[in-house]
């Protein structure tokens, strides 16, 4: 069955009955017209062809307020059923110059080399099959007529190990549909307009174009300079692409991929912490472990034999220890600084030490270990095909697709989002408005409330409830990230407020929403070192934190506003979205 066929039945028909003679399609545009629904698509991808699989069905936590269902239609078109494949070095570099020609304001191309003047780990094989130096490639993704240097920045490395294949496919893969659907689809639009999301298919480019884990010899993941020997860090040219990215944005979240077994693991991973029995916990891991939790469910199992939802648990229990881990150093560089000793490389004629002092907000990412696979290159025809991305255990479904859910479930988590909206009562009723919200990008919703104004010169207030049941708040909900919730099957909630208005008055309403208090705290015990949360996303969401890393700012926030609606009370029939 398509999906325009199950929508159509969930229809409340009863209250409809002279459209039961009509056709499902035309039955649900009367619908749609009689809701009074402010819909973002336009008329021609309506209907057409079947299935937007995020946000078409939602759910309803709340049953006693509010009236008549609540749909939230975005505008997403159907993907292809293209099947992903494994690409050369050569291929992938062709596919990212395509899409960055393809859409100049969205992209940036670049490689480490030309941005940081790095030196190239060898010679690589383009798609002409001419040779020239491996070029370490970075396609940063946002919308750049919007851009402000406090939009949240998030980093996807593809490849530290280049015989871990399936984060490169994934990475390019998300190159991809960032790109192309950005038109299509309203989830990608949002995180495109709302984040700064730098992308590194290939980050040991040579391993790649090799498929050998090392570079020259040297694994990039035992070079970072975190409980790791001078002489032994930033060897490896991957390594200092990471390094330069990290100086240089105000990286709040990255997702390292890997491959050999199937697991999330999040720091501590370094032998200071390993302790004999179970590791010692981080500060941040409440954060981090409702996160990686969150990641496991939704990329789930990906439809192929054998596996399973990803393990979640820190490295030290999950794996083993290791000496110049790029995951603890990311995390904690910044901060935990009795375990960072500036690198004095001998390769590649050396790398400045500077290069390896951090400044407070250089390496204070949450750095997630994503380990893809059993097998390092699993069989090609188990990597999915587009249909799967938003079809968890669909035909389409595979390694590839399970490991974009997880990618853009990173990227949306970076910072929560109200997303609100009016919907009609079945009963109108003068001066009553229901508004329905979701919050993304969290996973807990401590608290939210109805605001109104009456001009945008006087002061929120909480609105009143039509019921007379009091103020229109709400105690600990579900964020879209929620355990019974996801961007297929959003929780949304519905309040019907009064506003009092005389005939010709007009309020704006807007959702306001605190989100995710545990992350402010470190846990209850047996974490290491003795102090509060350090990551610059934990504290994004508690009160009085800010940082700086080059030209990127973050202030933190305890309270999201959705857009503000406009409510006329000469026309309450005619709400209409006001951003
Ligand atoms: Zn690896």
């Amino acid at each position: 069955r398509s999906a325009v066929v199950e929508r159509a039945e969930e229809l409340p028909t009863e209250s409809v009955p002279a459209n039961r003679r009509l056709g499902r399609r035309a039955r649900l545009g009367r619908w749609r017209a009689s809701q009074k629904i402010t819909y973002s698509q336009t008329p021609d991808l309506y209907g057409s062809p079947p299935a937007p699989a995020v946000g078409v069905r939602t759910t309803r936590e709340r049953e006693g307020r509010g009236r008549g269902r609540v749909h939230r239609l975005h505008s997403t078109l159907m993907p292809s059923s293209r099947t992903f494949r494994y690409s050369t070095y050569g291929d992938a570099v062709r596919l990212l110059q395509s899409l960055a020609a393809s859409a100049p304001h969205l992209t940036d191309l670049s490689t480490t080399q030309s941005l940081f003047g790095l030196s190239t780990a060898g010679t690589c094989v383009s798609a002409d099959g001419s040779r020239g130096p491996c070029l370490n490639y970075v396609l940063q993704i946002t919308n750049k007529a919007t851009y402000t240097s406090s939009r949240p920045e998030v980093l996807i490395s593809g490849a530290l190990h280049g015989d871990e294949r399936v984060g490169v496919v994934t990475a390019l893969e998300l190159c991809r549909w960032l790109v192309e659907r950005y038109h299509h689809d309203e989830w990608v639009k949002r995180l495109v307009d709302t984040r700064n999301v730098l992308i590194m298919p290939m980050t040991n480019a040579i391993g790649v174009a090799q498929k050998t884990r090392a570079e020259n010899g040297i694994d990039p993941n035992r070079d970072f300079p975190f409980d790791q020997s001078p002489s032994l860090c930033m060897q490896t040219i991957a390594a200092r692409s990471v390094n330069e990215l990290y100086r240089s944005h105000l990286l709040q979240l990255v997702v390292t991929f890997h491959g050999g077994m199937q697991a999330i693991g999040y720091e501590w991973g370094a032998y200071p912490y390993y302790y004999s029995g179970s590791a010692h916990r981080s500060p941040d891991d409440n954060m981090m472990r409702q996160i990686s939790s969150v990641l496991s469910s939704f990329a789930g199992s990906g439809n192929v034999p054998g596996n399973r939802p990803y393990p979640n648990a820190p490295m030290n229990d999950l794996v083993y220890p290791v000496h110049g881990g790029m995951e603890d150093w990311g995390y904690a560089a910044s901060w935990d600084r009795g375990k960072v000793r500036t690198c004095n490389p001998r390769t590649y004629g050396g790398y400045p030490q500077a290069k390896t002092s951090y400044g407070d907000g250089d390496a204070r990412a949450f750095t997630v270990l994503v380990e893809t696979s059993d097998s390092k290159a699993p069989y090609e025809g188990s990597l999915g095909a587009e249909s799967g991305v938003y079809m968890p255990g669909s035909a389409g479904d595979g390694h590839v697709p399970r490991n974009m859910r997880l990618a853009l479930a990173a990227i949306d988590l970076v910072q929560p989002y109200v997303s609100a909206w009016q919907v009609a009562t079945a009963n109108p009723a003068p001066n009553v408005v229901c508004v329905s919200w979701s919050v993304w990008g969290a996973i807990v919703v401590e608290e939210a409330a109805i605001l109104r104004r009456d001009s945008p010169s006087s002061p929120w207030t909480v609105a009143d409830l039509a019921d007379g049941h009091g103020q229109a708040v709400t105690k600990l909900a579900q964020g879209v990230w929620g355990a019974s919730s996801s961007p297929m099957r959003p929780v949304v909630k519905t309040d019907c407020v009064t506003l009092g208005l005389h005939a010709k008055g007009s309020a704006e309403l807007a959702v306001r929403a605190r989100v995710d208090p545990s992350w402010g705290h470190a846990p209850a015990s047996k974490f290491a070192p003795g102090t509060g949360p350090q990551s610059h996303l934990a504290k994004s969401r508690a009160a009085g934190y800010s940082s700086k890393v080059g030209t990127h700012t973050l202030s933190s926030r305890l309270e999201w506003m959705s857009q503000p609606l406009l409510a006329n009370a000469s026309s309450f029939k005619h709400f209409r979205r006001h951003n």
